[in-house]
């Protein structure tokens, strides 16, 4: 199953915000998909666009601070919005944000990002029922308990965690995350919470790493909390990537499996990838085929629910890997392979 939610894609250029979350990229996959004729044939089995499920307040409440839930249910928002997508520099000025060439108010983005929660939600849904399911959109693992960070407002991956666990359709998740990037919200929110499991491969150096690691007071930054299994790759260690993640799961499923498994595919370790802070990890195209196929076996065999979300991908040729993943999987999901 792949859902796609043309709706609620948090398009950022549309706010008048410039990343380069290439906006074409989710429908350029879809596109490919279905011009692959046994795909586009069958697209009924595997192509779903409507969201069936609301996120709402209560749902933030079981992941952040109640008082910056509050914050986002009101004007403040757009603060928190400016925080997130870091559209303020240290001087005041804007950057990277032109509210001149903006279509919609920016408050707006929240809902599209409530959206995009809905949506990882029920990719957890749909991959309980039928065993897999690939959203485009979600993966905002960087949001932490109180505050936005890296382009991440609320924790979509940890609201969809909580809730299953919450409405007991799950009592074990485990969140598999892939993206270029430390996944340093989700590891501080689920710390004390043992019905989850965190494991996270990324840059073993760059941001969020390269911040100072102790606050003034001493304490620990949030983004250097550790996740039950952190695989930090340094710079040049790209041929030895898949054997660390191979070797990392095997002692991940010794903790015993899980209801569901949410995967963070993103593809921003691609070296095509266009965001400047993921220069340091160069994956080929070949090394993300392994990298997923591998992911996706491993859950398979052990008939784990899986539930991927898209998280970073960035520039034009962001949808490749993306396509030869899914490609693979729906043919096999489908038996048409
Ligand atoms: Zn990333």
């Amino acid at each position: 199953m792949v859902l796609y939610l043309s709706q609620h894609r948090a398009e950022l250029a549309g706010y008048g915000i410039d990343v380069p979350a290439y906006t074409g990229t989710v429908d350029r996959v879809i596109g490919e998909l279905l011009a692959d004729e046994a795909l586009a044939q069958r697209r009924e089995q595997w192509l779903r666009t409507e969201l069936e499920y609301d996120i709402g307040k209560s749902d933030l409440l079981r992941v952040h601070d109640p008082r910056y839930v509050e914050r986002l249910y009101s004007s403040a928002v757009t603060d928190e919005l400016i925080a997130a997508f870091e559209l303020i520099d240290s001087e005041g000025r804007y950057h990277r944000y032109a509210p001149e060439r903006a279509e919609l108010p920016l408050a707006d983005l929240f809902l599209d990002l409530l959206g995009a929660c809905a949506g990882t939600y029920q990719s957890s849904r749909v991959a309980l029922e039928h065993g897999f399911c690939y959203f485009l959109g979600g993966g905002f693992h960087h949001a932490k308990w109180n505050t936005p960070d890296g382009f991440c407002l609320i924790n979509d991956i940890v609201i969809a965690a909580r809730r299953l666990l919450s409405e007991e359709l799950a009592s074990r998740v485990w969140i598999i995350d892939l993206d270029a990037h430390k996944g340093d919200g989700t590891a501080p929110l689920c710390r004390s919470d043992d019905r989850i499991l965190t494991l996270s491969i990324h840059m073993a150096h760059g941001w969020p790493l390269d911040r100072e690691p102790r606050l003034p007071d001493g304490s620990l930054h949030e983004s250097f909390v550790a996740s039950d299994l952190d695989i930090p790759v340094a710079e040049g260690e790209e041929r030895l990537y898949l054997e660390k993640l191979q070797l990392g799961l095997a002692k991940f499923s010794g903790y015993g499996a899980p209801d569901l498994a949410l995967v963070l595919g993103g593809v921003d370790p691609y070296e095509h990838d266009e965001l400047p802070s993921t220069a340091p990890l160069r994956l080929s195209l070949e090394q993300l085929e392994q990298r997923d196929r591998f992911v996706y076996g491993f859950l398979k065999e052990r008939a784990i629910p899986q539930a991927w979300v898209k998280s970073g991908s960035y520039g034009r040729e962001a949808w490749r890997p993306i396509v030869q993943f899914l490609r693979y999987a729906l043919h096999d999901r489908l038996g048409s392979r």
